[in-house]
């Protein structure tokens, strides 16, 4: 399984995995985690909000996945080389809106879910079969965020989905970095796979008109 560079300002991984220096406002009568560049008093319920360590406060032992700074709306494409179906899709803002794609891979027989996050807009409903290059959504900052970006994680499961090793301090998630290849984004290898084919296609179209003309 290979995962492709997903957003267009690729060379700004913002947060690695396992990372945990996070902090921000948390309200724990309303669930609701502020940025710390606000104020520390709740806009729901006025109380006074203590600054958490976010992935401490999640139950995590740090970052689970890897982030990539994505613009305001730029297209979040499907970017594994294997193909996949989505299984879930989160379209409440507060929680932040993203994906779930779970996808086989026949190198390893294992079947890996592949998490996208804090989108503005999701352009997949469950079921959905996607490969790579097509487009999941919008990247935003929904959710537990502090800036427009695209949160990838990696969780191996069952082929249902249910994921594997919950319990291992991520809730499942393993660092994502060994399957990125560096080399390409998903958006332009899906854009070369489309137009080589109608590039040959061409070539033998003149090829064949060439010939004609010869004889
Ligand atoms: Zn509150
Ligand atoms: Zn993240």
């Amino acid at each position: 399984m290979k995962l492709y560079i997903p957003t267009r300002e690729s060379e700004y991984i913002t947060q690695y995995f396992g990372k945990n220096s996070l902090t921000m406002f948390y309200c724990s009568a309303c669930r609701k985690y502020y940025s710390r560049k606000g104020s520390n008093i709740c806009p729901s319920c006025r109380k006074i909000m203590p600054l958490v360590k976010v992935y401490e406060n999640m139950g995590l032992k740090g970052h689970n996945g890897i982030d990539w700074r994505c613009y305001y709306k730029e297209p979040i494409d499907y970017n594994c080389s294997n193909p996949g179906i989505v299984k879930m899709v989160d379209n409440d803002p507060t929680g932040g809106m993203g994906v779930e794609v779970v996808s086989y891979d026949k190198d390893t027989d294992k079947y890996y879910k592949h998490i996208a996050w804090h989108f503005i807009k999701v352009n997949v409903k469950v079921g959905d079969k996607v490969e790579c290059g097509d487009n999941l959504g919008l990247g935003d900052t929904t959710g537990i965020s502090t800036g427009n970006h695209d949160h990838e994680g990696v969780k191996q499961c069952n082929k249902d989905g249910t994921t594997l090793d919950y319990n291992n301090g991520y809730k499942g998630a393993i660092d994502p970095y060994q399957f990125y290849d560096m080399e390409y984004h998903a958006r332009e290898l899906y854009f070369m796979r489309k137009q080589i084919p109608l590039l040959y296609k061409a070539i033998e179209a003149l090829k064949g008109l060439l010939s004609i003309l010869k004889k």
